[in-house]
């Protein structure tokens, strides 16, 4: 049986619901759009994401009301942190009313993950909304090479405002994370390392994955969190820092002289399943264990068909007591094959 003990909102504690692994429930990431403005291409390649993709219809969304019941829900199951995410959740109409929402349910660390390309006219009302962090995607200071990767023509300017903005509505230290694609932009490794060393924000690395199923992904193109900390590190002398919390994904590395901290997000080559305590919520309200999941359990149905927060909560809980879900831990070239949902869909 879960632990259903239930502590009321307002206490610091709440019950921590734990799965078959012994993971406890802590983050809980909110896909409010399966739409982008970007069509990456180790995410929404154009050739499958193109004119005529069916993205989800309005009314098969969930509504900020109905995300904001189920966040409140899972603040009572141990939730700590909510990140907002997608898509592109900046391409969500009126987004700033949704963290308003969020940030009521006391004690929950609320952050959002974004392309930055609309950020700079947003990053001050998300701040006043009660935004607390933000991490915005840069896979290169190369114009050339991040219009390529965007494959939208989308110019870097933009985005490096964007993070100015944020910075300045007191959304700092800003996090940005950059997915590293053999052939397509590891040049780009140390002048980004140049760039924001000393700038305050923190670049974290992330090693290309294999998530959804239409990227194409291959080992080969897999730039190793090993090879790019050697690479930096015999430019500007690193040194490793201990984790911030169990169960933090980037691994954190301090430059010797002083010049601020870098991390990098091993989920290919160091599996960090032991310790995951990620739940995420698609856009439609599917509820998913794990990143790379093949189903999903319908929240939406339950929502929408009356159920009672006890209810809710109950079912919730079922389903992370039955969490067996270690899927970096066991990636073979055959599992990079299934057909998983696309991360747009299921929320990065
Ligand atoms: N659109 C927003 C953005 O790009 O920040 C939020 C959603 S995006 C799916 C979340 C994160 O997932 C981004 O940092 C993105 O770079 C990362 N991501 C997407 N596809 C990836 C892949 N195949 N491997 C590693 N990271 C990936
Ligand atoms: Fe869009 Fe983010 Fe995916 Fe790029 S990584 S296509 S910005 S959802
Ligand atoms: Fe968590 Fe699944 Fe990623 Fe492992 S593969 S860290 S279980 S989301």
């Amino acid at each position: 049986m879960p632990d259903l003990r239930i502590a009321s909102p307002d206490k610091a504690t709440h019950a921590a619901a734990s799965d078959r692994l012994g993971r406890a429930l802590r983050d809980l990431r909110i896909s409010v759009t399966d739409r982008c403005n970007f069509r990456c291409v180790y995410c929404m390649p154009k050739e499958v994401f193109g004119k005529d993709y069916a993205f989800l219809d309005r009314k098969e969304i969930l509504s900020f009301e109905e995300i904001a019941r189920l966040a409140r829900i899972f603040r009572e199951l141990g939730i700590e942190k909510v990140r907002l995410t997608g898509g592109e959740p900046l391409v969500r109409r009126n987004l700033e009313q949704l963290i308003e929402m969020l940030a009521r349910i006391p004690g929950l660390d609320l952050t959002l993950t974004t392309n930055g390309s609309l950020l700079e006219r947003k990053a001050r009302s998300f701040k006043d909304a009660g935004l607390q962090r933000i991490t915005v995607s840069l896979d290169s200071l190369d114009d050339g090479v991040f219009r390529r990767m965007n494959d939208v023509d989308f110019p870097v300017g933009k985005v490096l405002e964007g993070i100015e903005a944020a910075a300045a509505a007191g959304l700092a230290p800003v996090k940005i994370n950059m997915v590293v694609k053999r052939g397509e932009n590891e040049a780009s490794i140390l002048p980004m390392a140049r760039h924001f060393r000393g700038s305050g924000h923190i670049l974290r690395f992330i090693e290309y994955m294999d998530v959804g199923h239409t990227n194409g992904w291959r080992m080969d193109d897999v730039v190793t969190a090993r090879e790019i900390i050697e690479m930096i590190g015999a430019e500007a002398p690193l040194e490793a820092v201990d984790p911030n919390y169990p169960g933090e994904v980037a691994e954190r590395w301090r430059y010797r002289d002083g010049g601020g901290e870098i991390g990098v997000i091993a989920s290919v080559t160091q599996a960090f399943c032991r310790d995951c305590t990620r739940i995420r919520l698609s856009t439609e309200g599917k509820l998913y264990t794990c990143l790379f999941a093949t189903a999903g359990h319908d929240l939406r149905a339950l929502v929408r068909g009356g159920a009672s927060d006890v209810e809710i909560r109950e079912a919730i809980a079922a389903i992370w007591a039955k969490r067996t879900d270690r899927y970096s831990e066991i990636r073979t070239a055959e599992t990079a094959k299934l057909q998983k949902v696309e991360m747009s869909y299921i929320g990065g």
